[in-house]
């Protein structure tokens, strides 16, 4: 499988928890390396530019005001097939609905809630390092 990089946020319902490393140490032992990380506080206008595809969704608002209730932790991850294994690391977007042993079963609360965010695509994920990270703050290694 390719190497390949993702965007992954920590939301600020698990930053509020103080589990980022417990979050970080999930992706490192399933192998994945950080070579971009930031806390960041987003704007109302970079979550809802961050979000633009569920812009006419009804959570659309209350996702927004969820992604600036507090700082996120921004991290890119690379390893091999990095988009589809911190995918399942983070578990179903409701975290009810979650496998036993994912981020998500384990750290979030509800849906809206949900602990982490990750690329879906290798091509979203490219899109997504770009919306964080100028190329000369990654550290491939
Ligand atoms: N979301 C929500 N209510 C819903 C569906 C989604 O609040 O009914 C939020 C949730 O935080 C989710 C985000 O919108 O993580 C993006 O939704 P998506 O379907 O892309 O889920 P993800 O890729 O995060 O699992």
């Amino acid at each position: 499988m390719a190497i390949e990089r993702t965007l992954s946020i920590i939301k600020p319902d698990a930053v509020a928890k103080n589990v980022v490393g417990k979050i970080v140490d999930r992706f490192e032992t399933a192998g994945l390396k950080v070579v971009a990380a930031k806390l960041v506080q987003l704007s109302r206008a970079e979550a809802e530019g961050f979000y633009a595809v569920h812009a006419a969704r009804p959570f659309f608002k209350d996702l927004v005001d969820f992604m600036v209730s507090g700082p996120v932790f921004v991290q890119v991850l690379e390893g091999e097939g990095a988009v589809l294994k911190n995918r399942d690391l983070m578990g179903a977007t409701d975290p009810k609905k979650a496998d036993k042993g994912t981020i998500r079963a384990d750290f979030a609360e509800s849906i809206d809630a949900n602990a982490v965010h990750g690329s879906d695509s290798a091509e979203n994920a490219a899109i997504e390092i770009a919306y964080f990270f100028p190329a000369s703050q990654v550290y491939s290694r």
